[in-house]
């Protein structure tokens, strides 16, 4: 028999006010360690991360905050401003359609209790309607939901549906609870989750096949393992002394692409393990050409015009771009600079030295105008690393990278491995939690944005509103990529589903009473998308902190 969805709510609402992460941790870890049947045990694991689909699958839902709304009306009879009335008292569009459900007079004698078979088959089917007419099946469908549900799993049902679960459960403490749930470290658990990305299958195995069946998991092709990333280099120096020889590489300013190659087919994974193979066609076509096939190939991809990158936001832009990708290949020409393999003749490579990883890089890649392996320099000359940082800065790229070439590739590490050289920057990466419409001839698109750091427990504290360092165009594009996420609108200011990050300059922090995080930002400007960061890779109250008491030091120094 599988789970009803009640049992599941009910554990939800019995978590969401534990500020505890132990104690958070210890009652999914009972929670799963009593679920018998491997499928629910999957869902549930995804579901309480807010996921319906792992991060890589190109499956979703495609459920928006206008879509529950028509859902409720159709369930509940409401109609839209009365949603927004509650939702403006409550906050929270699950809480909303909670008291809404409890509101509804009681519909149906033969209600069907929910399972959590019973979701998954729903959303499946949700998922794969496309085209003229799967708008409104899907309204259909999410209302049926609506209407076997009780108040307390019409809450969860909505936060699911929009992939906010609010109950403060991210990676960490997911990894720990499958690690006590069953009695294997966490490393181990952290390790399979590196490469798979996927909790849901983490959990299966452990609870089938234990610690033995955690330690067999490979990198698969087409499953998008994280990547590897650096650490700020204190100084070339300190990078020589330490690795004796570096494999020194360029820091090419674009953005990050895992490319997968094998049975017939090409995926690309951004950072963020989205599959973003569809707006790169004539990347996927040149691989297909120039690589051997079976291989998984670490790499950054660059805008590259008149021999220089093109800022970085012009690849993102084709990223985004799903639709006219034909018009944008001829725009922003890409050059993909590969610099690591992590899998290749049917085999896992990650242990191997980078030394041996570089070699086997360089005998697949054939010759190409477009899939270059980025040059490599094997020195232990300080000089020597010095002047490559020149020339990558004065090719428009961001600095140099110093690799130890002894070491293995540590799927999600940022360690001292890679060490990453580059101008000193202090911008911050912030979350866009509101904003605010514009005025007069700019009435029609969202003028400022409202940032917001995170903390600990990924709470979201503001510390204040970007409204210059945009173009026009860029506030027209924003405006169309957060029109979905509006929350709620209030005269002309709007809360946001938080979900996009700025990068943000600024001229000073300063300690302020106006926002939770106590602190503000002084002239901030905005400088760029980051795409490629989700929410929880924002920058923490603790870096604002640090950077906050780091001004009064370089003061004094001048
Ligand atoms: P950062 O985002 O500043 O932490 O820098 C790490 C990022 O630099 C990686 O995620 C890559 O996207 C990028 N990068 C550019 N060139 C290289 C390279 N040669 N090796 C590794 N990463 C690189």
């Amino acid at each position: 028999m599988s789970l009803t969805f009640r049992e599941f709510a009910e554990f939800c609402s019995s978590i969401e006010k534990i500020s505890s992460t132990l104690e958070i941790t210890a009652k999914i870890a009972g929670f799963l360690k009593k679920i018998e049947d491997d499928e629910d045990l999957y869902d549930i694991v995804l579901f309480l991360t807010g996921r319906v689909y792992p991060p890589w699958d190109e499956r979703e839902l495609g459920v928006g905050i206008g879509l529950v709304y028509e859902a409720l009306k159709l369930a509940t009879g409401a109609e839209k401003p009365k949603i927004e009335n509650l939702l403006r008292e409550t906050g929270d569009l699950g809480k909303t359609a909670e008291l809404l459900m409890r509101k509804r007079k009681q519909l149906t004698l033969f209600q069907e209790e929910l399972t959590i078979r019973k979701i998954r088959e729903v959303f499946d089917t949700m998922s794969a309607l496309t085209g003229e007419g799967s708008q409104k099946r899907k309204i259909r469908l999410l209302a049926d939901l609506y209407v076997s549900s009780t108040p307390i799993e019409a809450r969860y049902l909505t936060r699911l549906v929009l992939g906010e679960m609010r109950l403060g459960v991210g990676e960490g403490i997911m990894r720990d609870a499958i690690a006590k749930a069953w009695g294997v470290s966490s490393e181990l658990v952290e390790r399979a989750y590196m490469i798979t990305n996927d909790f849901g299958r983490v959990a299966v195995v452990v609870k089938n096949e234990g610690k033995e069946g955690l330690k067999k998991l490979k990198i698969q092709l087409h499953i998008p393992a994280k990547m590897m990333l650096a650490q700020v280099a204190e100084s070339v120096d300190s990078a020589v002394k330490e690795m004796g020889k570096v494999a020194v590489e360029w820091k090419f300013d674009g953005t990050r692409v895992q490319i997968h190659w094998g049975n017939g087919k090409v995926t690309i994974f951004s950072r963020r393990l989205e599959n973003v193979t569809r707006a790169l066609p004539d990347v996927v076509e040149e691989v297909k050409r120039a690589v051997k096939e079976g291989v998984i190939l670490d790499g950054e991809a660059v805008a590259i015009k008149d021999g220089k990158p093109m800022p970085f936001q012009h690849i993102l832009r084709r990223f985004r771009r799903k639709h006219e990708i034909g018009k944008m290949l001829e725009k922003i020409p890409i050059k993909v600079y590969v610099f690591d393999i992590l899998f290749a003749d049917g085999e896992e490579t990650i242990d191997l030295p980078l030394s041996e990883r570089r070699a086997l890089l360089e005998s697949v890649v054939g010759k190409s105008e477009k899939i270059l392996p980025a040059e490599q320099k094997v020195t232990d000359r300080v000089e020597d690393i010095e002047d490559m940082y020149h020339q990558a800065l004065n090719a428009g790229h961001e600095g140099v990278m110093m690799k130890n070439p002894k070491s293995p590739y540590i799927p999600g590490k940022r360690g001292k491995h890679w060490l990453k050289l580059k101008p000193v920057m202090e911008n911050l990466d912030l979350v866009v939690v509101g904003g605010e419409w514009g005025e007069g001839k700019r009435s029609h698109v969202i003028s400022s944005y409202e940032l917001a750091c995170i903390d600990e427990q990924g709470r979201l504290l503001r510390v204040g509103k970007v409204a210059t360092g945009f173009t026009d165009e860029e506030l027209e594009e924003l405006t169309e990529l957060f029109k979905p996420l509006i929350e709620y609108q209030e005269g002309k200011k709007i809360k946001f589903r938080p979900y996009y990050v700025f990068e943000v300059a600024y001229q000073e922090i300063q300690k302020s009473p106006k926002y939770e995080s106590s602190y503000a930002l002084r002239f901030p400007r905005f400088v760029r998308l980051r795409d490629d960061k989700s929410v929880d890779e924002a920058d923490t109250i603790d870096r604002v902190a640090r950077l906050y008491e780091a001004q009064f030091k370089s003061k004094k120094q001048i």
